[in-house]
């Protein structure tokens, strides 16, 4: 199974204006180190083939500020990845399928644990994750806030529990409600 890798990659140009990713000499150290100063650290890893059995692309992220924090979300794609048994290829195809569909609505990953379970209890992965659920990984997430934050999150959580997909509440929601409350540390994640 692959086992991905991390790199650093820059958005400086060269002089046909096509980036040079990570081909940038300033990304190395004399020595062959990755430069401390320039670029940002990704990741990259292979996922499995479709149900339909087509090749897709690797699965790419960008932006981590240390090599630790992107080997930390690859450790976790990795660890999304070996809950189905190598053999198990619809399963292997759906659990790719839930991470990138999980990345383009919410931008992190599915919690691992979350995912096992469903896994061990053969439920559906491929359903959309609704707005109630994110909000409830938002809020575990979220240990070290205040407690009447937590109860006025949770209250939100409460009065907006909808089985809307994140996606469509997002646009519905984003503006009024939440917002008014003030509650810009919640939507500077959403
Ligand atoms: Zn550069």
């Amino acid at each position: 199974m692959a086992e991905g890798t991390t790199f650093k990659r820059c958005s400086c140009t060269g002089a046909d204006s096509k980036a040079l990713g990570q081909k940038c000499p300033k990304l190395r150290r004399p020595g062959g180190g990755w430069s401390h100063r320039h670029g940002v650290w990704n990741y990259q890893i292979e996922l499995p083939s479709t149900v339909e059995g087509r090749r897709r692309g690797p699965l790419r992220r960008s932006g981590f500020a240390s090599q630790e924090a992107a080997e930390a979300e690859l450790g976790q794609v990795r660890e999304l990845l070996a809950l189905a048994d190598p053999g198990e290829t619809a399963l292997r195809s759906q659990i790719a399928d839930l991470i990138k569909r999980t990345l383009a609505e919410t931008r992190v990953l599915p919690n691992v644990d979350v995912v096992r379970r469903k896994v061990r209890t053969r439920q559906d992965l491929t359903q959309q994750v609704t707005v109630a659920q994110w909000l409830e990984e938002f809020l575990k997430r979220k240990r070290k806030i205040e407690e009447t934050t937590r109860r006025s999150y949770e209250g939100h959580i409460r009065l907006y529990l909808c089985v809307n997909p994140l996606k469509a509440w997002r646009r519905s929601y984003a503006t009024s409600a939440l917002n008014r409350a003030d509650d810009a540390c919640l939507f500077a994640v959403i």
